[in-house]
């Protein structure tokens, strides 16, 4: 953190001024400014340039940083580390959350619906959330390809389940099949016909008119679930993607 110079103290609106660091970069080609969540402030200075000048530069852009900085608190406070509920439309299953202090990550089943996030703090508590998820899911989502796989009488090699922020599923040339466990928010004939669309691959991996065809000849209404599934990446719970505040 640096001082203000005097004369800028001086100035009765200067003294508003966010508190912000100084970093000088070797690399940066001119003067930056950057706000770091949850709202740090951050001057990246070009290795020849006069630090004095830096408290005129942020003053100058006070209003673009307090309209970021506003913004950027509304969404942390909109966004809770933890949810009070979940709810998983695949399989038709929803749990209340509570959580409690404790030294280590855990998640605790109390009852049906009931769950229980143990951690030094919520953000740790988040993590343990999240591989609690991360175990659901592979509780439900292999077993459940392997039945479309049998229905459909496309074959896989393996599958692995895992967190992504961009895509819900894929197949290699090697027909191993990765899905998303955010599948679990979905509803249950999206997920359905995301193991459609990977099985296909098997067959076809590209998205030529003919793969389009086979997925069409085992799901015929395939674009509503396509659709869906597009829109659906933007509502996974913050919580629960990959990266996410910790
Ligand atoms: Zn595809």
């Amino acid at each position: 953190m640096i001082e203000l110079c005097g004369c800028f103290r001086d100035n009765g609106a200067m003294s508003a001024l966010p508190p912000y660091s100084v970093r000088v970069s070797l690399r940066a080609k001119r003067l930056q400014m950057k706000i770091l969540p949850p709202g740090k402030v951050e001057v990246v200075v070009p290795k020849r340039f006069n630090l004095k000048h830096v408290p005129a530069f942020v003053a100058e852009h006070r209003q673009w940083l307090q309209f970021h900085l506003g913004k950027m608190a509304a969404a942390y406070v909109e966004q809770p580390l933890l949810p009070e509920s979940i709810c998983f439309r695949a399989i038709d299953e929803s749990w209340r959350v509570s959580y409690q202090e404790g030294s280590r990550n855990r998640v605790i089943e109390l009852a049906a619906a009931e769950l229980n996030v143990f951690g030094p703090d919520e953000r740790h508590a988040r993590q343990a959330l999240r591989q609690w998820l991360q175990w659901r899911a592979k509780q439900v989502l292999p077993a459940w390809l392997a039945q479309v796989s049998a229905e459909l009488g496309l074959a896989y090699n393996r599958v692995t389940v895992r967190g992504q922020k961009t895509r819900w599923g894929s197949c290699s040339a090697q027909k191993n099949i990765n899905l998303n466990r955010a599948l679990l928010f979905v509803s249950p004939e999206a997920v359905r016909y995301l193991m459609v669309h990977e099985l296909c691959h098997t067959v076809h991996l590209n998205h030529s008119p003919r793969y389009w065809a086979l997925v069409s000849s085992k799901l015929p209404e395939y674009e509503k679930y396509e659709a869906e599934l597009r829109q659906a990446m933007a509502a996974i719970p913050s919580w629960a993607l990959p990266g996410f505040g910790g």
